[in-house]
């Protein structure tokens, strides 16, 4: 209710003060009016900042500066007019605070929401946006005063370059409203957009027709206050109970992608005008806008490095994780898919001999029973440990296929190869002499199925794991502890 209250209380007393009191008051009231008004919204959106986090309160209170700014302007006016009595009169102190009060809005409307580690990019669009502000300052001066004082040829054209600039404001604050990613930032771009559509209209009402008008004066254009009675309501009205859509959309990407050329842009076009009537700050205007451009762009690159660095290192932490079997530090079932995949597409048109040696520990389940799974766990590891360390070849792949199984791929190795690696690792693990009194055997052993062939394709690598698998399950039939070969042919 009070956001409502206040800002039509606001407009209705303006109003019966100019219905109730004589020209002479009302008139010099009026700049007065305008005076306030901003300062008074400034202090709604102030209030709004404070109790906003983050993007949303660094939002709100730049938008509290452009008020504070524009009624400084309008103070400018009212002591110029009223109290030195130069009227109808352009005054160059309040034309720079105008245009100065537009450098927080354009930051607004070209920068990025939220983000972290992007002080530099920020820094640069502050920089930008002052120097954008105050050049074309000086353009829209230099235009006014082109012939000596200024005139009428002056004023319209420094009338239409204001109305531009009023309707890029406008436009882009509804892009970014419309364009809003979450509920903070659509709250705070619909401020803005209401209020740089307001004063769109106003100042265009005003400068083309109030200002043009002998019958009106301050009086009249003080109708500006509407603007700022509208940001005060927007800013005191509280934040809807269901947050209005997301709209994280390609528009909001594009939006952010082209603010920084949005910026270093029109500085460099306005500076391009600018260099025509003021060398000095043309130059400076555009050596800014190349300079902040390629500095924004640089900061962005080297932190998308950054993040590639970043996300190739946790590629490789997780392919490691996903590699490595937890327990015994040998390759995982997946790697050994993956091998033998790479291994069989190698193998086309290749006649190297393969060989899979399917390796399982003999009556694991007796130990895990007696010793306890602490101790079955210790067992798989030393297991594990002795496999690893009897196979020679670097290129050999030794994983962990299931529970208390292994399984070992050998490069350009035939039947006779196989049979020679297995024996090595049985013998290996035997001579651990790890108690396992619920064996026959009184120590841990493993049994040992080999099967090999020239691969062709994924279809003949499954075949190869099945056959030595088959082998497995013989030697285990036959009593533990030996190594038998497939009997068929594999591939
Ligand atoms: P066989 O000689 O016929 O291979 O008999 P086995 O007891 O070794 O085979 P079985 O398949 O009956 O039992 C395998 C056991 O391995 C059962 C399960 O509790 C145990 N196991 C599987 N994974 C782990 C593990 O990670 N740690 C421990 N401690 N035990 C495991
Ligand atoms: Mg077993
Ligand atoms: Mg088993």
């Amino acid at each position: 209710m009070i956001q409502i209250l206040l800002p039509v209380g606001f407009l209705v007393a303006q109003v019966a003060l100019f219905a109730l009191l004589p020209a002479a008051i009302s008139g010099p009231a009026a700049y007065l009016f305008m005076v306030a008004a901003p300062l008074l919204a400034a202090a709604a959106v102030l209030r709004r900042g404070l109790i906003e986090r983050g993007a949303a309160r660094n939002g709100w209170f730049a938008l509290a500066l452009t008020l504070a700014i524009w009624s400084a302007g309008a103070f400018g006016n009212y002591w110029e007019e009223v109290i030195a009595g130069r009227l109808y009169e352009m005054h160059r102190s309040s034309m720079l605070a105008f245009n100065l009060a537009v450098v927080p809005v354009t930051f607004l409307l070209a920068g990025g929401w939220g983000g972290s580690g992007r002080r530099l990019a920020r820094t640069v669009d502050a920089l930008l946006a002052a120097v954008l502000g105050y050049a074309y300052f000086l353009l829209v001066w230099s235009l006014l005063t082109a012939r000596g004082a200024p005139d009428e040829a002056g004023v319209r054209v420094m009338l239409w370059l204001m109305d531009a600039q009023n309707l890029v404001l406008a436009a882009g604050a509804l892009i970014r409203w419309r364009a809003a990613g979450d509920a903070k930032e659509w709250l705070l771009f619909r401020t803005l957009a209401g209020y740089t559509v307001g004063y769109l209209v106003i100042a265009f009402v005003n400068n083309h027709y109030v200002a043009a008008n002998p019958n009106f004066g301050a009086r009249e254009s003080s109708i500006v206050t509407v603007v700022f009675a509208l940001v005060a309501a927007l800013a005191l009205r509280p934040d809807p109970e269901s947050a209005p859509p997301r709209r994280a959309s390609g528009l909001a990407r594009a939006v952010h992608e082209a603010s920084p050329l949005f910026l270093a842009g029109t500085l460099l076009i306005v500076s391009l005008f600018l260099i025509r009537v003021d060398y000095a700050f043309g130059a400076a205007g555009i050596l800014t806008a190349v300079l902040g451009y390629g500095l924004r762009n640089t900061a962005t690159q080297v932190r998308h490095i950054a993040r590639e660095d970043r996300l190739e290192r946790d590629r490789s932490a997780l392919r490691a994780i996903a590699w490595t079997d937890a327990l015994t530090g040998v390759a995982t079932r997946r790697f050994f898919d993956q091998a033998m995949a790479t291994a069989a597409r190698r193998s086309l048109g290749a006649s190297q001999s393969l060989s899979v040696l399917m390796i399982d520990i003999d009556h694991f389940k007796l130990l895990n029973d007696r010793y306890g799974h602490p101790a079955g766990d210790v067992c798989l590891r030393e297991v594990a440990r002795a496999l690893r360390e009897a196979l020679a070849r670097p290129g050999d792949v030794l994983a962990r296929y299931g529970g208390e199984e292994f399984i070992a791929l050998l490069h350009d190795a035939d039947a006779n190869g196989a049979a020679v690696v297995a024996e090595r690792l049985r013998a290996a693990v035997q001579a651990l002499e790890l108690e396992n009194l619920g064996s026959p055997l009184g120590s841990v052993s493993v049994s040992v199925g080999t099967a090999s062939g020239v691969l062709l394709g994924d279809a003949a690598a499954a075949r190869l794991v099945d056959a030595a698998d088959k082998a497995l399950y013989e030697a285990k039939c036959a009593g533990r502890n030996q190594v038998k070969a497939s009997a068929e042919r594999a591939a």
